[in-house]
C-alpha cells in the first residue's frame, strides 16, 4: 500500500470510526450467532495475490461487526467493562504508526520515562503512599504471576529460579474463595501447584475471613509448610467484595507472608477520596494491580502493577544477553526486567492521553456518576417486592435475582433467573452476566461503561421488570 492510499484509507476509516462511536446503540450489544456462523463466511486458504484494501474493509463491515459483541455499548453492563474512550483510541493509532519496541530505555527513551511519569501520576492519583513504584503489565493476571514469582524468589533468596524447586521449600499461598482465577493459574505456572493454594471461606458479605486465614496458614506451618503469599481482592469479580486488608495485612506481617492486593477491577474507584477505606491497611502490602483497562476509560491492555521492592522484582526478572546490553543500563530503567515479557507496547501514551483529556477531576466525576446510578438501581430493586439484592453494593455491580412472591424452590429460581438472562441478552438492548453466590444463580449488573447514563441504566431496569413478570 503506497502512502497516499494508506492516508486516504486512514480517512475512511476514521470516519467509520466517528460514525460507529456516534451510532454504537444501534448495534446488538451481544450478537446472536451459533458457533461457526463467522467461520463459514471466511475462505479457507489465504488469498495468493494481494486483495484491495476496499474489499478488506467491505468484509470488515459486512462479516466481522455483525459477529462482534459492542463492549463500548452503553447498555453493556456484563462482567466488567473493557473501556475505550476517544483519547484512548487516539492514542492507540499513534502507538500502531510508532510502532516501537519498549523493552529498554534505549530501545525508545520516550516510551520509558512517560511510563514513569504516568505510573506516577496514577499512584497520586489513587493514593497509593509513595514508596510504591509503577510498571505497566499487559493483564492483571500476569501482575498477579509477577507477584507470586517475585514473592517466591525473594523468600527462597533467589535459589528457585537457579536451581528449581527442591523439597525443603514447601510453600503454600492463600485467596479467599471469590478470588479470580488468574490467582489459581498463577500458583499453578509459578510450580507451586494448586494443591498449596488455600481458598480461604468468605463472610456474609463475601470477603475473607480473616480468622480462618489465620487459622489456616498456622494449620499449614504445624504441618511443615511456609506461608509464601496471600491475595486479598479489593473488588471480586463476583460481587465486588473487598477483603480486610488490615487485618489481613496483619497476619501476613505476624507470619512473614508476602502480601498482594488484586483491584483489578475497583482499583479505580481509589481517584475518590471517599472509597479510600478500602485501602486502610495498605502499609502491609507488598505489590497491587489494577486495570485502567476496565473502568478508566483506556483501551486494553493496560493493567497497573505496582511494587514497593523494585529491586526483589528486577532480581526476580532480568535478563542481559549481549545483544541487550546497553550503556546506560545503571542510570535508566529497562522494563523488560520488570516482567515476564521482552517486547512491549507503548501502552503509556494512552494512558497519558486519558488523563490529560479527562483530568483528574473529570475521572472523579465519571467514576462518582457511575457509583451514583448504582446506588439509584439498588434502591429501585430493592423496593420491588420481587426483586431481591444478592450481595452488599460497595461500588458498581448489583448481585440479585428475581424472585417472584409465591414460594419457590432454589432448583427452580435458578432456572427462572437463568431463562431470564437468556431472553434479556437476546433482545440485543442490553447485555449482562451471571454468577454464583452461596450457590445460588445470581444476576450481576455493572455500570461502568464510558457513556452509560441513567437513560441506558432506567431502559434496562424497565426491560428486566418486563420480560421477568409474567
Ligand atoms: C478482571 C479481573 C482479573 C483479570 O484481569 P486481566 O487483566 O484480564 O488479567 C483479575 N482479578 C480480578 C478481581 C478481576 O476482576
Amino acid at each position: 500500500m503506497k502512502n497516499d492510499e494508506f492516508r486516504r484509507h486512514a480517512h475512511d476509516l476514521v470516519d467509520w470510526m466517528a460514525d460507529y462511536l456516534e451510532h454504537v446503540e444501534r448495534y446488538p450489544v451481544k450478537p446472536s450467532l451459533k458457533p461457526g456462523d463467522i467461520t463459514r463466511q471466511l475462505p479457507g486458504h489465504p488469498p495468493m495475490e494481494g486483495e484491495p484494501f476496499a474489499s478488506i474493509f467491505d468484509d470488515f463491515r459486512e462479516i466481522i461487526v455483525p459477529g462482534m459483541t459492542h463492549w463500548q455499548n452503553p447498555s453493556f453492563f456484563a462482567y466488567f467493562p473493557a473501556n475505550s474512550s476517544a483519547p484512548s483510541i487516539l492514542a492507540e493509532m499513534l502507538i500502531a504508526t510508532l510502532a516501537a519496541q519498549c523493552m529498554s530505555w534505549a530501545t525508545s527513551p520516550a516510551a520509558t520515562e512517560l511510563e514513569e511519569r504516568a505510573m506516577e501520576w496514577l499512584r497520586e492519583m489513587i493514593g497509593l503512599p509513595a514508596g510504591f513504584t509503577g510498571v505497566i503489565q499487559d493483564t492483571a493476571s500476569t501482575a498477579t504471576l509477577c507477584s507470586i514469582l517475585t514473592a517466591r524468589e525473594a523468600r527462597s533468596d533467589y535459589t528457585i529460579n537457579s536451581r528449581g524447586f527442591t523439597p525443603e521449600h514447601r510453600v503454600t499461598v492463600y485467596c479467599s474463595s471469590e478470588a479470580h482465577s488468574s490467582v489459581e493459574k498463577a500458583v499453578k505456572i509459578a510450580g507451586i501447584g494448586k494443591e498449596h493454594l488455600r481458598k480461604i471461606p468468605v463472610d456474609a458479605a463475601y470477603a475473607m475471613k480473616p480468622d480462618a486465614l489465620e487459622t489456616a496458614i498456622r494449620t499449614d506451618i504445624a504441618a511443615g509448610y511456609s506461608p509464601l503469599c496471600v491475595i486479598a481482592a479489593l473488588g471480586t469479580t463476583g460481587s465486588t467484595a473487598i477483603d480486610p486488608l488490615r487485618a489481613v495485612g496483619a497476619i501476613c506481617r505476624t507470619y512473614g507472608a508476602w502480601l498482594h492486593v488484586d483491584a483489578a477491577f475497583a482499583g479505580t474507584a481509589l481517584v475518590l477520596p471517599e472509597c479510600r477505606w478500602m485501602i486502610e491497611g495498605i502499609e502491609e502490602v507488598d505489590t497491587f494491580v489494577f486495570n485502567p483497562h476496565k473502568w478508566m476509560f483506556t483501551n486494553f491492555d493496560c493493567s497497573a502493577y505496582f511494587v514497593r521492592d523494585t529491586e526483589a522484582l528486577i532480581r526476580t526478572f532480568e535478563i542481559l544477553p549481549e545483544y541487550l546490553k546497553t550503556s546506560e543500563a545503571e542510570r535508566v530503567n529497562n522494563y523488560r526486567d520488570w516482567g515476564i515479557q521482552l517486547g512491549r507496547r507503548f501502552r503509556a501514551l494512552k494512558l497519558w492521553f486519558v488523563i490529560r483529556s479527562y483530568g483528574v477531576a473529570g475521572i472523579q466525576e465519571k467514576v462518582r456518576y457511575h457509583l451514583a446510578l448504582t446506588q439509584g438501581l439498588a434502591e429501585k430493586i430493592k423496593a420491588a417486592g420481587d426483586f431481591e439484592i444478592m450481595a452488599p453494593v460497595p461500588l458498581n455491580t448489583i448481585c440479585f435475582r428475581y424472585r417472584p412472591p409465591h414460594v419457590m424452590g432454589e432448583a427452580e429460581l435458578d432456572r427462572l433467573n437463568a431463562d431470564l438472562m437468556e431472553r434479556l441478552n437476546a433482545t440485543g438492548k442490553l447485555f449482562l452476566t451471571h454468577t454464583k453466590l452461596g450457590g445460588h444463580f445470581t444476576l450481576r449488573l455493572v455500570i461502568a461503561q464510558t457513556n452509560v447514563d441513567a437513560r441506558h441504566v432506567d431502559e434496562a431496569w424497565a426491560m428486566i421488570q418486563q420480560l421477568a413478570r409474567p
